[in-house]
C-alpha cells in the first residue's frame, strides 16, 4: 500500500515535471519563432529632466506581440531568453531596432534625445560586445554619445574582472553606462567608486513608498546624495505621483521616468506626443 502510493506520488511528480518542461519548451520555441517573424516590438518611455520638465531621453522596452496571447511583458520571457541563450539574438535585435528608430527620429528633425537600452547579464558576458555595438552604431549612424546602456548591480558583480574591460571598451566608444534598479543589489561605495559609470537609476520599489514611508524616502535621498558625491547623474524610475516627483526633485534628483509623465508607448505614439 505504502509502496504503491509512493510509486503514484513518483508518477505524479514526473508527469507534472514533464508538463512543466513541455510548457517551457513550447514557450521557448514560440519565442524563437517570434524572433524570426519579428513579432517583438519596442515601446518607448520618456525620461524627463526634473528642473525643466522636458523630455531629454527615452528608454526602449521590449514586448512580445503574440498573435494569440496578445502583448506579453518582458518579465515573462526575458528570464527564459537569458537561460536559453536566445537573449543574444534578441538583445541584438533590440539594440539595432532602437538605434535605427532614434536615428530615424533625429533625421526627421527630432531633438537629440538619449537612448537607454537594457543589457542582460548574458549579453554583458560576451567578449565581443563592445565591438558589436560599435559596429551597430556605425551602421545606423547614431552618435555613440546618445546611447546609454543599462546594467543591473548583479550583472556588474557577476562579471567582475572581464566586465571591467567591457565597461572600459564601451566607454571608449563614447557610450554612457548606467546602473538599473539601483539599491536592490549589494554594491558598496568602494566598489561603485571604481566603476566607469555615469548614472544611477533608483529602483521603483523605493520610489513607491515616497513620501509616507520614511525608510523608502530615506533610502532614495541617500542614493541621490551618494550619486552626487560620486559625480554621477541620478534618475528615479517608477514615479507615479506629484508628491513623489516633488520629494525627489527637492532631494536633488536629476531626472525621472514613470507613469506620472507617461507610460511606455509604441514608437508612433511616442513620436506624435513628444517629438513635435
Ligand atoms: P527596467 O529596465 O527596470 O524597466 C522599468 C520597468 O518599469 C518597465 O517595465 C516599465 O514599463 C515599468 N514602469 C515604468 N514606469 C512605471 C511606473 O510609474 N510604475 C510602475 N509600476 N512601473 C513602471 P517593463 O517594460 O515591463 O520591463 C520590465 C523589465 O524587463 C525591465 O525593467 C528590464 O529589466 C527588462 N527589459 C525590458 N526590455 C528589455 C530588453 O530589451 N532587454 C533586456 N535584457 N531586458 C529588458
Ligand atoms: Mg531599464
Ligand atoms: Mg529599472
Ligand atoms: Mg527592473
Amino acid at each position: 500500500q505504502a509502496k504503491s502510493q509512493g510509486r503514484n506520488t513518483y508518477r505524479y511528480y514526473t508527469e507534472s515535471l514533464t508538463r512543466a518542461a513541455n510548457a517551457r519548451l513550447s514557450l521557448e520555441s514560440r519565442l524563437r519563432r517570434a524572433l524570426e517573424r519579428e513579432e517583438l516590438v519596442l515601446h518607448y518611455q520618456p525620461q524627463v529632466d526634473m528642473r525643466t520638465s522636458r523630455v531629454t531621453g527615452v528608454e526602449a522596452l521590449v514586448r512580445w506581440e503574440d498573435p494569440d496571447a496578445g502583448l506579453i511583458p518582458p518579465d515573462r520571457f526575458i528570464p527564459l531568453a537569458e537561460e536559453t541563450g536566445l537573449i543574444i539574438p534578441l538583445g541584438a535585435w533590440v539594440l539595432a531596432s532602437a538605434c535605427r528608430q532614434l536615428q530615424a527620429w533625429i533625421e526627421a528633425g527630432a531633438p537629440p534625445l538619449t537612448l537607454a537600452v537594457n543589457l542582460s547579464s548574458h549579453q554583458f558576458a560576451q567578449p565581443d560586445l563592445a565591438m558589436h555595438i560599435g559596429h551597430e552604431l556605425q551602421l545606423t549612424g547614431l552618435p555613440p554619445e546618445l546611447l546609454e546602456l543599462e546594467l543591473t548591480e548583479s550583472t556588474l558583480m557577476q562579471h567582475d574582472r572581464r566586465g571591467m574591460e567591457t565597461l572600459e571598451a564601451l566607454r571608449a566608444l563614447g557610450i554612457a553606462l548606467s546602473i538599473d534598479d539601483f539599491g536592490t543589489g549589494y554594491s558598496s561605495l568602494a566598489y561603485l567608486k571604481q566603476l566607469p559609470i555615469d548614472k544611477l537609476k533608483i529602483d521603483k520599489s523605493f520610489v513607491q513608498g515616497i513620501p509616507e514611508d520614511r525608510n523608502d524616502a530615506e533610502i532614495a535621498a541617500t542614493i541621490i546624495a551618494m550619486a552626487r558625491n560620486l559625480n554621477l547623474r541620478v534618475l528615479a524610475e517608477g514615479v507615479e505621483t506629484e508628491a513623489q516627483r516633488d520629494f525627489l526633485r527637492r532631494a536633488g534628483c536629476d531626472a525621472y521616468q514613470g507613469y506620472l509623465f507617461s507610460r511606455p508607448l509604441p514608437g508612433a505614439a511616442f513620436a506624435r506626443q513628444y517629438l513635435r
